[in-house]
């Protein structure tokens, strides 16, 4: 229920549980929940198997994905495929962990015997906002409060945000930026005068952010569904290396797949794929961690951050789980900006991970590129993925066969997929569905009806509020 320890650090398992191959081929046979439930109950020792299995099942089977196998796998070529994790109701990868973390989070809650609502408050650009909500909504005995700035989000993640249902749950637009926001909101979540507020109403806070080890937890499952899937289709004989190519941004995702790797998934490279903001290819192929740098915004938004916080659980590895000396790098980090973590860590880390960028430029060519050869439409997040594999392959000459994580459906980006395979034109004079229904047209392939959905529904969030005024609105609110 602790999103971070005590002391201010972020909590890791304290040894990782073997899978043997044939449990891994075995996956097979079951369902997306089913395997869920064998790789959560390894961690979640305080929980019965019948609980975890019941839980699994609430959240991967009750409609909520539009694919029933959760995190499919499409063959793009030879030696490459794409995992689709964007089939949940925002249409993106973060609705894989945030639709089981609240059904985790509740039972916890009652395990522990906490006596008021769970609630969650967050602050949002859009996205996870959105996929927590998703996550929450109608689900009793919690809430969920979201802040977002009132401008600078896009069309499509405003609508999502503002046609919420759910009786519990609440957007609320600010009149400030997001940094400020978000500012406030940790300054809301540590005030004794709020949580005492709460309390008066019957509420427990609690963290549902990237760093909570129920999100890794849940993502470490795709990529043993992943592996099982490849074996059960003849593309892998059982034990075979691969290569994961991850769009990279907070590096949870490509932290599950590391942790992966150490409960039994043969793996070759984890290739970790940034945008312009490179600071994680910069450290992986330097050994410094540097933020001083200028901040881009970029096609693909999510991975727009300076501070990759899960990034402290690999380095926790790469010390031999000297907890000292990773103290002592993020004091580092925080005083100065940087930190080195030496030669020999280094060398540590290049035994499993390599490291890549592509611009926007680059990125609107592997879109256009991928389509053409492969008739398969990329959003931009899963193109910088699939660019980054491909100058690897260039350089390396490496033949491994090769998973490239889909972050997030293209109908999200449609203004930007649409320039890159069909030109300006085809933009001029269409908004975010206009281009949905021409991308429709030209690809074939399905606008997902969650999406679709938005230009329909009523708008439900109206309450808006200016810095000042959040705590009394988020507690009117609740
Ligand atoms: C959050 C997000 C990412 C980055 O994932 P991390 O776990 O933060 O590295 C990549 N793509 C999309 C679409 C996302 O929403």
């Amino acid at each position: 229920m602790r999103g971070v320890t005590p002391d201010g650090g972020l909590f890791v398992p304290a040894m990782f549980p073997m899978v043997e191959m044939s449990e891994i081929s075995a996956l097979h046979n079951k369902s997306y929940a089913e395997r869920t439930a064998d790789i959560l109950k390894m961690y979640l020792e305080d929980f019965s198997s019948e609980e975890i299995a019941e839980i699994a099942s609430s959240a991967y089977e009750s409609g909520r994905f539009d694919d029933p196998s959760v995190a499919p796998l499409r063959k793009l070529d030879r030696s490459t495929w794409v995992m689709e994790l964007f089939h949940g109701p925002t249409a993106a990868f973060k609705d894989v962990a945030l639709q089981i973390l609240p059904y985790l989070l509740r039972l916890a809650a009652k395990k522990n015997a906490e006596a008021g609502e769970l609630t969650v408050l967050m602050a949002t650009t859009g996205d996870t906002g959105k996929a927590a909500m998703e996550g929450f909504r109608d689900l009793q005995g919690t809430r969920c409060a979201v802040f977002y700035p009132r401008k600078g989000i896009g069309e499509v993640q405003r609508l999502q945000l503002e046609t919420s249902e759910g009786s519990n749950i609440h957007a609320i637009a600010v009149d400030a930026s997001f940094d400020e926001i978000q500012n406030h909101v940790r300054e809301l979540l540590t005030s004794d005068t709020f949580s005492s507020k709460l309390a008066g109403k019957g509420c427990v806070l609690t963290s549902a952010n990237s760093i909570n080890f129920g999100r890794i937890a849940a993502q470490i499952v795709y990529y043993f569904s992943a592996y099982a899937d490849l074996i059960a289709s003849g593309e892998i004989v059982a034990g075979e290396q691969v290569n994961f190519v991850v769009p990279t941004g907070n590096f949870g995702n490509i932290l599950a797949a590391y942790y992966a790797g150490n409960m039994g998934i043969p793996i070759h490279r984890l290739i970790c794929a940034s945008n312009r903001n490179k600071v994680l290819t910069d450290f992986f192929s330097s050994g410094i961690y540097s933020v001083h740098r200028t901040f881009f915004t970029t096609k693909s938004p999510s991975m727009d951050i300076l501070f990759s916080s899960n990034l402290e659980r690999l380095l926790y590895e790469a010390a031999d789980r000297d907890g000292a000396l990773v103290s002592a790098w993020m004091g580092q980090l925080k005083e100065c900006g940087s930190f080195s973590v030496g030669e020999q860590r280094k060398e540590w880390l290049d035994g499993t991970f390599c490291s890549g960028c592509a611009d926007d430029r680059e990125t609107l060519k592997e879109i256009k590129d991928r389509f053409e050869q492969d008739h398969y439409l990329m959003d931009p997040h899963t193109a910088v993925a699939s660019s980054v594999l491909r100058r690897y392959r260039q350089e390396t000459s490496d033949d491994t066969p090769s998973i490239v994580v889909a972050t997030a459906s293209p109908y999200k980006f449609s203004e930007d997929v649409l320039f890159s395979i069909a030109g300006a034109d085809a933009i001029k004079d269409r908004d975010a569905f206009g281009c949905a229904s021409e991308l429709e047209r030209i690809s074939g392939m399905k606008f997902p009806e969650q999406l679709r959905r938005l230009q329909e529904l009523p708008v439900r969030q109206k309450a808006v509020c200016e810095i000042n005024g959040m705590m009394d609105t988020v507690l009117e609110a609740l």
